[in-house]
């Protein structure tokens, strides 16, 4: 039982770093906070926490997470500073080390950073308080809206997968997920509150189910009954977990939007081997074309690593060459990262960070081609578009079912509506269509 008072009148700052789950996650740890009578800071006031939620995912990351928290020393020099995530899961000693941490707190006991911080204040508590990911399996709920008009529905947590490249399964153990019915549920309160749009979010969306019996479909199929919600998006999802039954399903769903997310992470079908991915270049085109088949204006977004250990300049070539005759609308380009307690560090060759630059040019190069094609391609179609609100006078920005970014004048009256509009002039850049 937390003593309430000794955070009466307490203020708290939030700060986020990486995925759409951890931006979830940091939203349910303000709404708990909040219940126990701490209230968020307005801009520009002191805070006295400051809960910093971390990401790990490369060694960029780890490196923005430390800059962040020494910002955050400086705009709140007597704030106590607690930092969680993945980043403090992995490697707790060296977060505590950053000078003006307070606390460290795992990904696991993220949402009980409230009873740790009263022990540490009543003496009784520890510093860095972090247990391993293999002992979690317990989903832990969340959802959250960002500032345009969007809310993101954590559906699943955690990874079985382990990729030979990746740390997030030891940073979010199991995978593990929600009940139809709770999710359901929740999405029912977004609607309740006036959300339109809601995007399922995890680490491996795919894999839901394994923790409650359930199917990813079946929880697609319930969440289409879902009144209000005039819109869901499916975040990133692995391509061997993308069935043809779900492709089908999306494609004459009441609420799906035509919008996936596939991580291909490379078109060699060695460098896929080394990574210990799950399906072959074959595969993937395969999966990229049924789509297509039953969803021409869909938007395909790929996630793709440039200078993985082992990528040799013929085998970039293989995936410069594979991306180049696959149809999709963008790339997500990243450059790969060594990370400590991968398989990967023991293939060889190592690619030099000049390559990796190269290869992400090139590859953001035939992204961006890609994405005025399917801009396009889109002109004289017509489409709904939910427009984000927007400070009176300014532009106004939304995005239609197909992810296609369409800018118009300001109109109090449309900002969190879906209006029917007609792609007919896009701007100069060619990267969004103008009313
Ligand atoms: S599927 Fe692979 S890359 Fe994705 S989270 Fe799991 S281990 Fe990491």
């Amino acid at each position: 039982m937390i003593d309430n008072s000794i955070f009466r009148d307490k203020t708290a700052a939030y700060y986020t770093l990486g995925c759409k789950l951890n931006f979830a996650e940091t939203s349910d740890l303000g709404k708990h906070l909040s219940e126990h009578g701490i209230r968020k800071v307005r801009t520009g006031e002191s805070a006295d926490i400051c809960v910093v939620n971390t990401c790990s995912v490369t060694e960029l990351a780890d490196k923005k997470c430390r800059q962040t928290i020494r910002r955050i020393r400086k705009e709140h020099p007597h704030a106590f500073v607690v930092v969680t995530g993945c980043y403090a899961q992995l490697k707790p000693d060296e977060v505590a080390a950053v000078e003006g941490v307070n606390l460290v707190v795992g990904s696991n006991q993220k949402m009980n950073v409230l009873e740790y911080i009263e022990s540490y204040w009543q003496n009784s508590g520890q510093k860095i308080n972090v247990t391993p990911t293999c002992e979690t399996t317990e989903f832990v709920p969340s959802c959250s809206q960002d500032d345009r008009t969007r809310h993101f529905l954590k559906v699943q947590d955690g990874c079985d997968y382990y990729c030979s490249y990746c740390t997030i399964p030891f940073a979010r153990g199991k995978s593990r997920n929600g009940t139809i019915a709770d999710l359901v549920r929740q999405a029912e309160q977004v609607a309740a509150v006036g959300g339109k749009e809601i995007v399922l979010t995890g680490v491996n969306i795919g894999d839901f189910g394994k923790t409650t019996g359930e199917q990813f479909i079946d929880l697609l199929r319930a969440l289409d009954d879902v009144e209000g919600i005039e819109r869901f998006r499916i975040s990133s999802i692995e391509p061997n977990l993308l069935t043809d039954e779900i492709i089908d399903f999306v494609a004459y769903s009441k609420r799906f939007a035509p919008h996936f997310h596939i991580p291909l992470q490379s078109g060699s079908d060695t460098i896929l081997k080394l990574m210990r991915r799950r399906y072959d270049t074959a595969f993937f085109r395969a999966k990229i074309e049924k789509i297509y088949s039953v969803m021409p204006n869909c938007f395909i977004g790929i996630d793709v690593i440039v200078g993985m250990r082992g990528e040799t300049e013929a085998l970039f070539h293989e995936t410069a060459d594979f991306l180049t005759t696959l149809p999709f609308s963008q790339l997500h380009v990243f450059s790969y990262s060594e990370r400590s307690g991968t398989r990967a560090l023991t293939i060889e060759p190592i690619v030099s960070p000049r390559d990796k630059q190269l290869r992400s040019n090139q590859l953001l190069e035939l992204s961006a081609e890609k994405r005025r094609a399917f801009y396009r391609a889109q002109r004289g179609t017509r489409h709904h578009v939910l427009f984000e609100h927007a400070r009176k006078g300014d532009r106004m920005h939304g995005f239609t079912e197909n992810y296609v970014q369409v800018e118009a004048p300001y109109r109090a009256e449309w900002a969190n509506e879906m209006r029917e509009v007609t792609l007919n002039q896009l701007n100069s850049e060619e990267t969004e269509y103008e009313m």
